[in-house]
């Protein structure tokens, strides 16, 4: 059985751990850099990105995670998260975990948008389409030479991956739907396969 680490400096983590105990994974609550021993998976939650980024370097979690996820460890970013993991983030002088080749808008779909719900086609996962919930999204302006486009919502795209990491603009833990959760807990089995 694999280990999730979902990081709960501020955001919506329990509602991630929900997700991942429907599907009968362990969860553990990580705010210190000792919650990540053991850990085969990271999620970072939706939230507010500069609190997260902020509460990760006061926690001293950043070198610790970058270390981990380096090494091959998958990582998890919805919506804040994504931004606490892209390279670039359109504004800011400097990015969070800088863990993928993405150039991410914070707040790209404009105050009369603030939230709101819409059917993702995701081949990845397969039909029907996701319900994907967005809540003051980033989007991603450019992505890198290895980052495969998972989604897009009108032309923006919404969800990528790069290796071992994956980055989505909504939230799919406010959802019942588990396909996302499940699909990284593929990554995360495929990668335990490779492993001695
Ligand atoms: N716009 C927020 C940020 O910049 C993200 C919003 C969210 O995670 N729901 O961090």
């Amino acid at each position: 059985m694999s280990k999730i680490g979902v990081l709960a400096l501020q955001g919506a983590f329990r509602e991630h751990k929900r997700l991942f105990e429907m599907l009968g994974a362990e969860t553990v609550l990580v705010k210190l850099p000792e919650h990540l021993e053991g850990i085969d998976g990271l999620v970072i939650p939706g939230g507010e990105s500069t609190a997260i980024g902020r509460l990760l370097r006061e926690y001293a979690l950043v070198e610790p995670i970058r270390r981990l996820a380096v090494e091959g460890m998958p990582v998890m970013g919805t919506c804040a998260g994504m931004i606490v993991l892209a390279k670039e983030i359109v504004g800011a002088p400097e990015p969070h975990l800088a863990l993928m080749d993405i150039r991410v808008n914070r707040n790209s779909f404009g105050r009369q948008r603030e939230s709101f719900e819409t059917d993702l086609d995701i081949p990845a996962i397969g039909a029907p389409a996701f319900p994907a919930v967005f809540i003051r999204a980033p989007h991603v302006e450019s992505v890198g030479a290895g980052v495969d486009v998972l989604a897009r919502y009108e032309d923006r795209i919404v969800a990528c991956r790069e290796g071992q990491f994956l980055a989505l603009s909504f939230h799919p833990e406010l959802t019942d739907d588990t396909r996302l959760h499940n699909y990284f807990l593929e990554m995360v089995a495929a990668r335990q396969q490779l492993q001695p």
